[in-house]
């Protein structure tokens, strides 16, 4: 028996009834495109599609890992749509984003992972929006040889890529990947081209110890990785992983102080941050600066 744990009152979710809201929802749905906020069911969309920030999920809706902490299906993907790359583009031109997020399940079954579909995809949408700043949020192309490349030459700003958890808790959590490999595919991105911005994200809550916390931190800054996201993981259903603990806000303030004496140049660490959450505000201010 492992019921869903009653949430505490710092996550708060208001409720999506803004008119843009709706607008965004219209133009997802039109443009038969997937959304990692839908597919998650993510707290903050009532937040985010209000003011048209949305994460679009490419590559189909199955996909062929099976985290622990995740709401997306497991099983054997379709085909890839050829016509994906244009409608994804077409959407982030008519939405009028100044930054987007990107991502993709895992594609295991593809030869490349995808890593040309999502180059692709990164192509289309700067031809459609120039001055739309592009984030990617990539699977870990495991055992897929030559795939980052790929993807890095089609030059997005932000390469993100979440190690998700601490290593010891790989085997329960993030099963199917390697802790080191996704660290190494980081920095990788840098060594190939360090015009990019590297970033990922974990969440806390899963049983992690603060002093594991620290090393992954300084794990991803000796990997050179400039942007870290830090949020609370809440369990999409009672088949996933449970909830071990709901981490206070004052927690997530410390480790923001903790991670910018660590020298990463942008810190989200707050209950309810998600790997997009505010990418599009952030990431606008620091380019200001
Ligand atoms: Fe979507 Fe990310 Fe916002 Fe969640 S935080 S609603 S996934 S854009
Ligand atoms: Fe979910 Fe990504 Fe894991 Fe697939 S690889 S189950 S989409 S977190």
């Amino acid at each position: 028996d492992n019921p869903i744990q009653r949430k505490p009152a710092w996550i708060r979710v208001k409720a999506p009834t803004h008119p843009i809201y709706h607008e965004t929802r219209e133009l997802m749905r039109s443009n038969k495109l997937v959304t990692v906020c839908e597919e998650a069911a993510c707290p903050n969309i009532g937040e985010c599609w209000s003011q048209r920030h949305a994460t679009m999920m490419i590559m189909g809706e199955i996909c062929t890992r099976a985290c622990s902490f995740c709401n997306v299906t497991t099983g054997l993907p379709k085909a890839l749509d050829g016509d994906e790359p244009n409608r994804v583009a077409d959407a982030v031109a008519k939405l009028g984003l100044r930054h987007v997020v990107i991502t993709s399940v895992d594609r295991d079954d593809l030869k490349d992972g995808g890593a040309e579909h999502f180059a692709q995809v990164i192509r289309a949408t700067r031809a459609a929006a120039p001055e739309t700043t592009i984030e990617i949020l990539t699977p870990d192309f495991l055992r897929k040889d030559g795939a980052l490349e790929v993807v890095v030459a089609a030059r997005p700003d932000v390469f993100n890529h979440n190690l998700e958890t601490v290593p010891r808790l790989y085997p329960t959590i993030r099963p199917g990947a390697r802790y080191f490999h996704s660290l190494r595919l980081l920095d990788q991105v840098k060594q190939l081209d360090p015009t990019i911005f590297t970033k990922s994200g974990i969440m806390v809550g899963l049983g992690e110890e603060k002093m594991e916390v620290q090393q992954v931190m300084d794990d991803l800054r000796s990997a050179d990785v400039d942007f870290l996201t830090i949020g609370q993981y809440l369990q999409p259903s009672v088949k996933h992983a449970a909830v071990a603990r709901f981490v206070e806000p004052g927690e997530f303030d410390d480790y923001a102080a903790t991670a910018r004496g660590k020298g990463f140049l942008l810190v989200s660490s707050t209950p309810l941050t998600r790997s997009s959450y505010h990418a599009d505000r952030d990431f606008a201010a620091l380019k200001a600066a």
